[in-house]
């Protein structure tokens, strides 16, 4: 290399194999720190381990060397200065939420959220004062039209959303002035799309989902400027949702295959989309890889891949859901996604089964909508078998 050409950064399949290595010498396996509490050498370095931001290795709420390393991972793949972890999505949802807000704040919230989000916004928030809009987030200007100068501290999103892969436009949001903004990235992944590159405060995902990637963590994590993570942590460590060392080990390994899992598994979704679109049982087609979807044009602008999941809608409701479900053979019967299985899930029952009827239709959750989470499996077989089972 020439001595005065600087080094280009790794492209992000190359960031996800290195990074978050911090707490591991030269191991290149993460190593796992069990502990959740420290000795301290004299009192003067408990005082200073006590009121340190973020200690991590004084006592586990505060901090965990394997947890951190995850927390660097993240921050690296995002882009972003910092990173949080938490015990699950739901955890870093609810302790940003609740950090950044305070009784009598108005929050500008996109409809098309996770059911569990929606669920927070709705019965804690509204509980503790905390005024809550909810606005059509893939309409253009929606969110920002929401927004009331000097009293909204929040705009939250999701995008692509949970379950019918509707978009919020992350450039819109971005530009937002006033509240913070947050984006719930989980179904893009941090190789999929990246909010902080257009202006948004904080990104934030599931990692129980594609991150780990493999079933076996429940995670949360949001990254963004050092010091608004900070203040986040300052709430979270009395909130107490932390993320569990195990759970981060195993999410550092799922990072570290995270970019050529998302690409297989887009692939075959992309295939799968395309054949549901002609099969005759199937009414729609939710996958933003397809032309025919909504907001395809904006997918192309702000998406590095089109995702793994997708939704479509049986003409037969909810009787041929379960027909379907009960014929498939290599797709499974399960609420999550971004794991190694291809899954299959029916909203109405599952995830929106707490909503009123006039909410599911609000959220668009019809009796015949499928969410299916395209695995690792043999793309022709995840096709095959989904496509015999509508037969
Ligand atoms: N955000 C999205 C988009 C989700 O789909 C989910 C869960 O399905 C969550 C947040 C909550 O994550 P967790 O189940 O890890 O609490």
């Amino acid at each position: 290399m020439s001595p005065d050409r600087p080094p280009r950064p790794p492209r992000p399949a190359t960031a996800a194999i290195r990074a978050g290595r911090g707490a591991s010498g030269l191991s290149l396996a993460p190593a796992l720190w069990a502990s959740s509490v420290w000795e301290s050498t004299c009192l003067d370095d408990a005082h200073r381990r006590a009121t340190a931001t973020r200690a991590d290795e004084f006592y586990g709420r505060y901090g965990n060397p394997t947890v951190r390393s995850f927390e660097q991972a993240i921050a690296e793949l995002e882009g972003a200065e910092d990173a949080l972890a938490f015990g699950s999505g739901m955890g870093a949802i609810a302790s940003t939420v609740l950090a950044l807000c305070s009784a009598g704040d108005h929050v500008v919230a996109a409809k098309q959220l996770y059911a569990g989000t929606l669920a927070f916004l709705q019965g804690p928030c509204a509980r503790f004062g905390i005024d809550v809009s909810f606005v059509d987030g893939s309409r253009p200007g929606a969110l920002g039209d929401a927004v009331r100068p000097g009293r909204t501290t929040l705009v939250i999103a999701e995008t692509p959303s949970n379950p019918r892969l509707e978009l919020c436009d992350l450039d819109e949001i971005g530009s937002i002035v006033g509240p913070f903004t947050v984006v719930d990235s989980t179904f893009a992944t941090p190789i999929g799309q990246h909010p902080l590159s257009h202006g948004v405060d904080l990104v934030l995902h599931s990692a129980t989902k594609g991150i780990a990637g493999h079933n076996d963590a429940t995670l949360g994590v949001i990254a963004g400027e050092r010091e608004l993570v900070d203040a986040v942590w300052a709430y979270a460590v009395l909130h107490g949702a932390m993320a569990s060392p195990f759970d981060s080990l195993n999410a550092l390994r799922g990072v570290r295959t995270l970019a050529v899992r998302t690409a297989h598994q887009a692939a075959t979704a992309t295939r799968l989309a395309d054949r549901l679109l002609r099969h005759e049982c199937v009414t729609a087609v939710h996958y933003p890889g397809l032309e025919s979807h909504p907001q395809h044009e904006l997918a192309t602008r702000q998406m590095l891949h089109p995702g793994t999941v997708l939704a479509f809608e049986l003409a037969g409701g909810r009787p041929s859901a379960a027909t379907l479900i009960d014929r498939l053979e290599v797709a499974r019967c399960a609420t999550s996604l971004g794991g190694p299985e291809t899954l299959v899930c029916h909203p109405m029952t599952t995830t929106h089964a707490g909503l009123t009827p006039e909410e599911r239709a609000d959220s668009g959750v019809t009796d015949g909508l499928v969410r299916v989470s395209v695995g690792l499996e043999d793309p022709d077989d995840v096709i095959d078998d989904i496509v015999r089972a509508l037969a």
